[in-house]
């Protein structure tokens, strides 16, 4: 790179590859372009928005030749919308890119061989049909010319790019935004905004059951009370399915969504739904799911975590369960437990499943699902995994018992395991480590320090929770190198 690039300069380029947020990748000379909307294969001209010395962030203005791998979006507006990054990447091409990147961080940040690597990672488990996958929807409510709208934030910004039909989520949810939206016209009930911290509705919440159908709103507001609720409740309780309605009051000015006061207006204050078990069968070119007749029922609350994608999630968990390679007798721990989803999976195959969770009403509904399974080999505990794991250790020792369990199964947030943690499970060594995780570069690291403390990876599975967004959930089992 011989010459300094300027903001405003056209360029023309070709797209080799993709940066964490979507945007397409290419080089001029060796001086790097990110643009966002622009896909891999596609020959682009585009404007220097803002130029650093080795790289700069373009403008699409025009795709020249298209990329083999360009669809139309189904959703008219996938561009605008940061809800997704990748719509217009063919499905096919959007798993290659996460397989590609968990590959890379595993060898980039892991610092495992590219022999290593490949020969644990799996292809990416897809899904047949990539829409209306959603099972939640967490819908920001803003002002526009005096008007409410709903809709998804931009990329990076607070500005609401008006949608109520996201093709992620259920037909329905459009209907239930109409009739949110339908009430604050004419009960002028506005929307809260962020500036001012005045206004009333801030978010609406739909939960819908996979397999129950049923579906929750919960209206996120400014306020304790809404003008003439007995209005909001008639229009949504005739919607086909509804099953309750609550209100979250959040009256702080934060970014957090939700707040912890919870009031229900008309029916139940949490949906049911099922997870089936998968039988998972590993053929030549990736791993086969069908059903099983065994089904866990769960309740979920609107505070409480539950993943986002039911079909994938079956998937997901059951692959967890052959990684942990249970016999029935085994001790499990289930760390980052949330409602007990993968404790109770694993609970049918093992002796006795610990699960901790830091968030309480998620135990609480955690304790419930068990028994309303009618599952009793199964503890919970709340508090940070990194405090209660290592003190559990410790008693156990005084005890006299060394080993107090024989697989652990982690599935952190985004940031990954606390140290504490690692070196509380590499002190009692379990024979295996499930770890079940939504972000490959924490996912390398931690990785990378169970390696050092004695543990081999055996299988490594990205499983698709989050098409036609950036985000990538893996499955990954390790097993202890014996003595
Ligand atoms: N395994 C569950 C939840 C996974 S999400 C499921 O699949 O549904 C991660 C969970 O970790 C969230 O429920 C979050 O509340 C919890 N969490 C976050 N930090 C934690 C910590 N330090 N200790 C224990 N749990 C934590």
């Amino acid at each position: 790179m011989d010459r300094t690039y300027r903001k405003n300069e056209k360029l023309t380029v070709t797209i080799e590859d993709m940066g964490t947020s979507g945007e397409g990748i290419g080089k001029v000379d060796g001086y790097t372009l990110f643009i966002k909307d622009a896909v891999i294969g596609d020959t682009v001209t585009c404007s220097i928005m803002k130029a650093k010395k080795n790289y700069a962030y373009a403008k699409l203005q025009q795709v020249v030749t298209p990329s083999p791998f360009r669809v139309t979006p189904a959703c008219p507006a996938a561009r605008q919308c940061g809800g997704c990054q990748i719509q217009e990447l063919e499905y096919a091409k959007q798993l290659e890119h996460k397989y590609r990147t968990v590959r890379g961080c595993l060898i980039r940040i892991g610092g495992f061989t590219e022999e290593e690597t490949d020969a644990v990672l799996h292809p990416v488990v897809g899904m047949e049909s990539p829409y209306r996958y959603r099972n939640k929807a967490q819908v920001p409510v803003g002002m526009r010319a005096g008007k409410p709208q709903a809709g998804y934030y931009a990329a990076h910004s607070h500005f609401i790019v008006p949608v109520t039909d996201c093709v992620l989520g259920p037909k329905v949810n459009g209907k239930i935004l109409e009739s949110v939206l339908e009430y604050m016209r004419e009960c002028r009930a506005d929307a809260y905004d962020e500036e001012t911290g005045k206004g009333l509705i801030r978010h609406v919440l739909i939960r819908t059951g996979y397999h129950s159908g049923q579906i929750m709103v919960c209206i996120i507001a400014n306020a304790e009370r809404l003008p003439n609720e007995q209005v909001l409740v008639e229009k949504l309780c005739r919607i086909e399915g509804m099953y309750g309605i609550t209100l979250n009051t959040n009256t702080k000015r934060t970014n957090v969504i939700l707040g912890d006061k919870l009031r229900t207006l008309w029916g139940e204050d949490a949906i049911e739904d099922t997870l089936v078990l998968q039988k998972v069968t590993q053929e030549e070119d990736g791993y086969r799911f069908a059903d099983t007749e065994q089904e866990v029922r769960f309740r979920i609350s609107p505070l409480s975590f539950y993943q986002v994608n039911p079909q994938q999630t079956q998937k997901l968990y059951s692959l967890a369960l052959k990684y942990a390679g249970l016999t029935g007798k085994e001790n499990v721990w289930d760390l980052y437990c949330g409602v007990g989803t993968i404790s109770l999976f694993l609970a049918g195959s093992a002796g006795h499943v610990y699960g901790v969770e830091v968030i309480p009403e998620a135990i609480e509904n955690a304790r419930r699902n068990a028994a309303m399974n009618g599952i009793g080999n199964v503890t919970f505990r709340t508090g940070k995994a990194e405090e209660i794991i290592p003190a559990y250790v410790e008693e156990k020792r005084a005890e006299g018992i060394e080993k107090p369990v024989d697989v652990v199964v982690v599935d952190p947030p985004r940031k990954g395991c606390d140290e504490r943690l690692l070196a509380a499970i590499l002190k009692v060594q379990p024979e295996r480590i499930v770890y079940v995780s939504c972000d490959p570069a924490t996912l390398a690291r931690d990785l990378r320090i169970l390696a050092d403390g004695g543990y081999r990876i055996r299988e490594v599975t990205p499983v698709d929770q989050f098409a036609h967004t950036m985000h990538i959930e893996s499955c990954v089992l390790l097993e202890r190198v014996s003595d």
